[in-house]
């Protein structure tokens, strides 16, 4: 422990946020990725990992690796290496025929590459990142910075601006932009969200009940409150539901209060959602985050979901959000959704029906 109590792994991380001005290591590491893409539209490099690559003059390559990636050292110059094995085993990582696993890997290393940028000389600092104590969210800081490389900003608030934030906005964007599903959730967090949440909204007829619970929670830096399988109803008013039933499909409220035992966090969300007719259903086994179970009870998993009536996603910011450019855009998408879907849409009697569990 140094002087102030920080530990030399937090002392580094403190640094970092430091050089970029920022608050927390989270907003730096935005800040990082923005300024590398500065950089390469100086140099006139292609905005893609390829420039990225291009500009730190590092080379990308498959090695027999046991983890997905890892930063080398080879003389004296970093390189970054990704799983492969056999044939591909020391060719060069091509951009073009990288799966989307491959290339989030070589951008989660980029992120370490922003890190140790940042910190200039000081070897000591940079050893420090790889601390215990300061490992995970290193980690973390990097799928962040993945995330940010890969989805351009005016890209991600482009799309919501047009197609909203539900579910099937969301696949089209992985699609789009050539990532998975899970690195479009993080990209909110890394643009001003506080956390992106997706809620499972089941309905239990037997018992007349809507049962709401978050099904996957990504945050950016520490402190939001909510964590998976907590019911809607720690989010007052509960938005989830109130999207799951309005005929809209969406809603949001810049007055929401997030509570957990004693504490209360006044927020701003926006909550849009789809039913589960609406996405496919193998798409919707892995937004659950089931795809860590085996296969053969992914079926299984699925009829055990027969209840499920929507899925919900919401976007969570920091006390009044009024204008954040994602806020915005997230308003105006969502409502230009709803109105291309409103021919198709009646509204959801049976949800009407049921006793809310609030
Ligand atoms: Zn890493």
């Amino acid at each position: 422990m140094s002087a102030v109590g920080l530990t030399r792994g937090a002392e580094a991380l403190s640094a970092f946020s430091h050089s970029f001005g920022a608050a927390a290591p989270e907003q730096a590491i935005v800040a990082a990725c923005q300024h590398l893409r500065d950089r390469i539209k100086q140099a006139r490099l292609p905005d893609s990992i390829t420039g990225y690559l291009d500009a730190y003059g590092i080379m990308a390559e498959f090695a027999p690796i046991a983890s997905d990636s890892r930063l080398d050292v080879r003389d004296g110059r970093y390189v970054i290496l990704v799983r492969g094995e056999g044939s591909l085993a020391k060719s060069q990582f091509d951009v073009a025929t990288a799966s989307n696993r491959q290339r989030f890997s070589v951008a989660h290393e980029l992120g370490h590459l922003l890190l140790i940028e940042s910190l200039g000389t000081d070897t000591e600092k940079i050893r420090a990142l790889a601390d215990p104590d300061v490992w995970e969210r290193v980690e973390s800081l990097c799928d962040l910075a993945a995330s940010a490389l890969l989805i351009p900003l005016e890209q991600l608030i482009q799309h919501v601006r047009s197609y909203g934030i539900g579910v099937l906005s969301i696949i089209s964007l992985a699609s789009a932009a050539g990532v998975s599903r899970e690195v479009v959730l993080r990209r909110f967090v890394s643009t001003g969200a506080r956390a992106s949440v997706l809620w499972r909204v089941r309905r239990v007829p037997s018992r007349r009940e809507v049962v709401v619970s978050a099904a996957q929670v990504f945050t950016a830096g520490e402190g939001f409150p909510l964590r998976r399988w907590d019911p809607g109803r720690c989010v007052r008013p509960n938005i989830a539901l109130r999207a799951a039933v309005a005929t809209s499909r969406w809603s949001r409220s810049a007055r929401a209060l997030v509570s957990k035992g004693a504490r209360v966090w006044p927020m701003s969300v926006i909550a849009a959602a789809e039913s589960s007719s609406e996405v496919p259903p193998g798409i919707l086994v892995d937004l659950l985050a089931l795809e860590d179970r085996p296969p053969e009870l992914r079926g299984e998993i699925l009829r055990a979901h027969a209840d499920l009536d929507s899925i919900v996603f919401s976007l969570f910011f920091d006390g009044d959000s009024n204008q954040d450019p994602l806020w915005l855009a997230a308003i105006n998408g969502c409502k230009a959704a709803s109105s291309a879907r409103q021919e198709s849409l009646e509204p959801n009697l049976a949800m009407h029906q049921s006793r809310y569990v609030l």
